[in-house]
């Protein structure tokens, strides 16, 4: 894994007047509650680094619906994903804050990109074959389309820098594939080519029932993840019955996942060495390190929490943010889609 990009060559829309910053995008789906992987793979650093950017943040629900999902649970998750990513420390001073359907640039573009999108490189995405499992012939088309639309966001804004986890690293690659080609294909640079930003510590959190697999939101089993709405007690249990070993060393050893795991969440939330870390439990037992992980995880979680409860208070306050968000951005959608509609020939 590599923090990438600092010093790439700008590349700009012959359209658009370069941005005095670098932007960057990223967006997270409203399909289930927010968990430490989504924290520590993605939100958290679009906080850390959101003065020295230009910032995009979506709430991808067109991604959402690409697995069955009810109407209520969608809505209510909206909403919530807005005042989480409020906050974990988003400021609407330096990001731009929206819901992807606000903006329908991105269904119109997906079309027109999916046109020129080889079906052989769709069919190489390890992540269509892990969601869609055993049902590849009864999924809705869109879990197959999902990596155009994703290519879409990123290209309408002429993004930079993409800060997400290791999970997405796939899907930046046929961004960048299908942005490459399109601009080849008619001799302009029409999108931006971007960089994927993925940091080394916390890029894959792994599900705490079956520590082979990432943490997800979409994971039917809640023992798999915390939710960064989780409350002590639930952190705690859900902790306490994580997947071990019977090895009884605490080491970082991806040999051994367990703990590698919850080693390597221990790691991001106190950013400490491995070295500390390993010397801290010498000689200790597992029941000390998921005591501690414990405690560390609870008073990370516990400002979020508090100041997820006052946004949430506030509903007309999130809609105005959200509407704001969406309306500063639309221009820029509609520049790309324009400039992609007219060296097509569309219109
Ligand atoms: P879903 O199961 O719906 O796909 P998810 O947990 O994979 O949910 P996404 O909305 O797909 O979450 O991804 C949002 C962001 O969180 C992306 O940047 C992704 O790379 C990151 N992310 C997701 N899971 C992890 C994880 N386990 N560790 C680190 N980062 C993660
Ligand atoms: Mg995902």
């Amino acid at each position: 894994m590599t923090t990438i990009g600092h010093d790439q060559q700008l590349q700009t829309s012959s359209s658009s007047a370069p941005p005095l910053k670098k932007r960057t995008f990223s967006g997270i789906q409203p399909s289930g509650d927010i968990h430490l992987g989504n924290y520590l793979g993605a939100i958290r650093n679009w906080v850390r680094t959101q003065t020295e950017y230009d910032n995009i943040y979506c709430i991808v629900d067109l991604h959402a619906i690409t697995l069955p999902i009810d109407p209520q649970e969608l809505r209510q998750n909206i909403r919530r994903l807005a005042a989480i990513y409020l906050a974990c420390g988003l400021d609407t001073r330096y990001c731009k804050l929206f819901v992807q359907s606000h903006v329908r640039q991105h269904a119109e573009a997906s079309w027109i990109l999916g046109c020129f999108t080889p079906m052989g490189w769709l069919n190489r995405m390890t992540q269509f074959k892990a969601k869609a499992g055993e049902n590849q012939e009864t999924v809705g088309a869109g879990i197959y389309m999902y990596p155009v639309l994703m290519a879409c966001d990123i290209l309408l804004y002429q993004t930079h820098l993409v800060p997400v986890g290791e999970d997405q690293r796939q899907h930046l690659e046929l961004t960048r594939d299908l942005a490459q080609r399109f601009n080849h294909l008619y001799k302009q640079e029409v999108f931006t080519i971007p960089e994927p930003l993925i940091r080394e510590v916390g890029a894959r959190i792994m599900s705490l029932t079956d520590p082979t697999q990432k943490m997800s939101k979409t994971n039917p089993n809640p023992n798999s993840r915390i939710n960064l709405l989780d409350d002590p007690k639930t952190i705690k249990q859900k902790i306490a019955r994580a997947t071990t070993d019977s090895l009884r060393l605490i080491r970082f050893d991806p040999e051994r996942p367990g703990i590698n795991n919850l080693l390597t969440i221990y790691e991001a939330l106190t950013e400490r060495s491995r070295e500390e870390i390993e010397a801290e439990f010498e000689g200790k037992g597992y029941g000390e390190l998921k005591a501690r992980l414990t405690e560390v995880v609870v008073a990370t979680l516990e400002p979020i929490q508090r100041r997820y409860q006052e946004y949430m208070r506030d509903p007309a306050e999130l809609e105005a943010i959200l509407r704001a968000g969406a309306d500063a951005v639309r221009p820029i959608a509609e520049a790309t889609l324009q400039r992609m509609k007219d060296v097509i020939g569309l219109g």
